[in-house]
């Protein structure tokens, strides 16, 4: 995307440029008023400060596909937490996300393709629980930059034996910002080094305040090892689901995120896709980022073909144009005409754009040499 100065940028919001300088340095942004943020540090910067990024402009088909939208919102009903993993490298977060998966999905029927897609959602006795497999701080960064407010509770590991570290602190950082809840998972309880009430006086010190000492912050003892404690994670999970009331539009026509995505040899393009309103279903006509397409098969993360998926639950899609990129949106249209022409649309602004930024580059690398 573009860059723009910290002073122009002020300058859009009416505010001061000390100000905004202060806010980027919150985000952990190191700039002064005269240096450029990318496109996407100016977005977040600009909803931290409270106010809302509206791209410069809309297109007729754009509004066409947002009055279209707007017409197909019905019931609200609840829907299943989305939850990200975050914490310091080494302190559990994949094995944590496989112990899950590996004990908590229900298995697909045999003869299944077992394909390892970017999330997945687990049936407690508690309700369902919907993992995005992604762990990385960036990536959670870059989808929230690109408007996709996917994740609802972040779940921060910590291992007991080796307290809170950098990337602790980061991950505290970024479910703040987001205003997302956070569970903290004490990991590797199973070690004889482990200290779980180390970690959680070192929170203390990033105000994470644990509940038995009067703070709103569950933690969870456990281990990703052995899986002890790993059903008191899921149950604390559930209960900040509950306190969040989180709701959806759960019939109608489907929008949602695109979460990782491939060219595969075979099938071509495939996207895995979050819901996050209506039902998406086979021989659905969507717009994609820049793709569409008609939706040829959806597959659950056992490879398992699916009719239908409704919020929270992630999806392999097949059926696409070309491939879309992790933090495209979707959304259901009615028919193929609406679809291809956003698709075009969107593709022509995109390459306009990468035009007068390769032009920008040139003319910085003259002045360079100057
Ligand atoms: P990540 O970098 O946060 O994804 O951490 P990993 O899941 O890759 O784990 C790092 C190392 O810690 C690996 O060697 C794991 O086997 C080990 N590990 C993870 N969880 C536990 C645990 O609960 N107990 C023990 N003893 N080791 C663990
Ligand atoms: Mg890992």
């Amino acid at each position: 995307g573009e860059a723009i100065t910290v002073a122009d940028l002020a300058q859009k919001l009416a505010m001061k440029g000390g100000d905004v300088v202060k806010a980027l340095f919150k985000m952990g942004v190191m700039a002064t008023i005269t240096q450029s943020i990318d496109h996407d540090t100016a977005v977040l910067v600009t909803e931290e400060l409270g106010h809302t990024a509206v791209r410069a402009d809309a297109d007729d088909a754009e509004s066409e596909l947002l009055a279209h939208v707007e017409n197909v919102q019905g019931d609200k009903a609840a829907r299943p937490p989305v939850v990200t993993i975050m914490g310091h490298v080494d302190h559990g977060k994949t094995s944590l996300l496989d112990y899950i998966r590996r004990t908590k999905v229900a298995t697909g029927e045999a003869g299944g393709i077992t394909q390892h897609i970017g999330a997945y959602h687990v049936e407690t006795d508690k309700g369902v629980i919907s993992f995005l497999d992604t762990p990385g701080h960036a990536a959670f960064t870059s989808m929230r930059a690109r408007g996709a407010k996917l994740t609802d509770i972040v779940v921060l590991v910590v291992a007991a034996d080796d307290g809170v570290m950098p990337q602790t602190i980061e991950g505290v950082q970024h479910a703040r910002a987001a205003g997302v809840p956070l569970i903290v998972a004490i990991n590797k309880i199973d070690k004889s080094e482990a200290d779980p009430s180390r970690v959680k006086n070192e929170l203390l010190g990033q105000d994470v305040v644990a509940e038995e000492f009067g703070g709103d912050t569950q933690m969870v003892e456990l281990s990703a090892k052995t899986g002890q404690g790993v059903d008191n994670l899921l149950d604390a999970i559930s209960l900040q689901a509950e306190v969040l009331e989180l709701q959806a539009v759960a019939e109608g026509r489907a929008t949602g995120v695109v979460i990782e995505s491939s060219l595969d040899k075979g099938r071509g393009p495939v996207a895995t896709v979050l819901v996050q309103q209506g039902q998406l279903g086979k021989g659905d006509y969507l717009v994609c980022g820049v793709q569409y397409g008609r939706v040829r098969a959806l597959f659950d993360e056992n490879g398992k073909q699916v009719p239908t998926a409704g919020p929270s639950i992630p999806v392999q899609v097949l059926g696409l144009s070309g491939v879309p990129d992790a933090g495209d949106d979707f959304v259901v249209v009615e028919d193929e005409r609406l679809a291809k022409e956003v698709a075009q649309q969107r593709d022509a602004k995109r390459r306009e754009t990468r035009l007068v930024n390769q032009a920008g580059n040139r003319m910085e690398d003259i002045m360079a040499q100057m």
